[in-house]
């Protein structure tokens, strides 16, 4: 075994994950470079175990105990790496926490990611799944991105196209699944830049504001506030913000759907198909602010599942599959959970 790995064995999960669930881990390494992944395939005894990339555990919902490897990411660092006629380029290690990047590049006068302020989690995870809000996502504003290669330990450069980003997915959530350790992502952030005030909410918090011409601070301000209006802190209740994604139906099945349920919400996509707002179809299935046991639906935002207090991840997970269900029966509509399942 290499002694100098951080490594614990029977290590609790419970402060990193954002559900708060008291799930332990067979064995935990705390990553902070590059060279500790080299020596963890390296180790024999290690290199067999089954693995789980952890950041912020703020996007998964551990549903019993982890009998594998825990690799937390706890590399640190923020730069700007270059430029071109149009844009910044800055390079952000996996470990840094999200929305300290985000101020970070706000202080520094490089504006384009405020939109997506307060998101919680780690810089390393924004790609897994396409992090999104207030009308951004980081595919756009994302340049290329460094990983290690648990199969071979190879280093793997992916640009854009590679990562084939989609609505809260990635190919991290398909081909390179459980294969690539994202090290280090590097944002291209517009010189000339506007603000992005197309999410009606924003817009009307800033007009609220009586700002005429906001700065991205401003905007970042703005998002801060209404998140926390909106969802609950994990630190006070648990939870892994949206725990379904909102479902996509065709054209046909949105209009058969409107025709049962008038006042259904539904947002054209640019290929003609429909998104449906997973929050009201499960509020019209009367789960706002109901609870099974210790596993509760937010009472403020449906499509929020929180741990009321000693939750066990099966339980979530036992709401989450009851709730499927019910909107399936009366919508004709399959959701799918947004965190990862483990
Ligand atoms: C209150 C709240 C609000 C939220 N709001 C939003 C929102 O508005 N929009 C949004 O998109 N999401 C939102 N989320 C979800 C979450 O913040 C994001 O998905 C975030 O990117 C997860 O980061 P993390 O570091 O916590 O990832 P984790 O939960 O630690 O991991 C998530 C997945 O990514 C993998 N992973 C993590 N780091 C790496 C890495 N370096 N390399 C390879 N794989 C990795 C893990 O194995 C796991 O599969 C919210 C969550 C909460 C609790």
């Amino acid at each position: 075994m290499n002694s100098s790995l951080e490594l614990r064995h029977g290590q609790s999960l419970r402060a990193l994950n954002t559900f708060g669930i008291d799930a332990t881990a067979a064995a935990y390494l705390r990553v902070t470079g590059v060279d500790d992944l080299r020596a963890m395939r390296a180790d024999p005894a290690l290199s067999e175990m089954r693995r789980l990339v952890l950041g912020g555990g703020s996007n998964v919902l551990l549903t019993g105990d982890f009998d594998g490897l825990v690799l937390h990411m706890a590399n640190l660092g923020t730069a700007v790496s270059g430029e071109d006629g149009h844009s910044v380029f800055v390079t952000a290690q996996a470990g840094e926490n999200w929305h300290a990047f985000v101020q970070w590049t706000i202080d520094h006068g490089l504006p384009g990611l405020e939109n997506l302020s307060l998101i919680p989690g780690s810089v390393g995870a924004s790609p897994i799944q396409n992090i999104g809000a207030y009308g951004s996502e980081v595919a756009d504003f994302f340049h290329s991105l460094t990983a290690f290669n648990l199969d071979t330990g190879e280093m793997l450069s992916l640009t854009k196209d590679d990562c084939a980003f989609g609505y809260r997915d990635s190919v991290f959530k398909h081909g390179l699944r459980d294969r690539a350790v994202i090290v280090e992502v590097t944002f291209t952030l517009p010189k000339r830049w506007q603000p992005n005030l197309r999410y009606a909410e924003l817009a009307a918090e800033i007009d609220a504001r009586g700002i005429q011409s906001p700065s991205a601070k401003d905007i970042s301000e703005a998002v801060v506030a209404i998140r926390t209006r909106k969802l609950p802190d994990p630190a006070k209740i648990g939870n892994a913000g949206s725990f379904f994604k909102n479902p996509v139906v065709s054209a046909e099945q949105r209009h058969a759907l409107l025709a049962q349920h008038p006042a259904m919400v539904s947002y054209l996509q640019a290929d003609g198909s429909y998104k449906l707002a997973a929050g009201w179809l499960i509020d019209q299935c009367g789960w706002k602010g109901k609870s099974l046991g210790a596993a509760g639906v937010h009472e403020k935002q449906a499509l929020v599942l929180v741990n009321k207090g000693g939750a066990s991840g099966a339980e979530i997970l036992q709401l989450a599959t009851t709730i499927c269900d019910d909107v399936n029966a009366s919508f004709g509509v399959m959701l799918e959970p947004e965190p990862v399942l483990v």
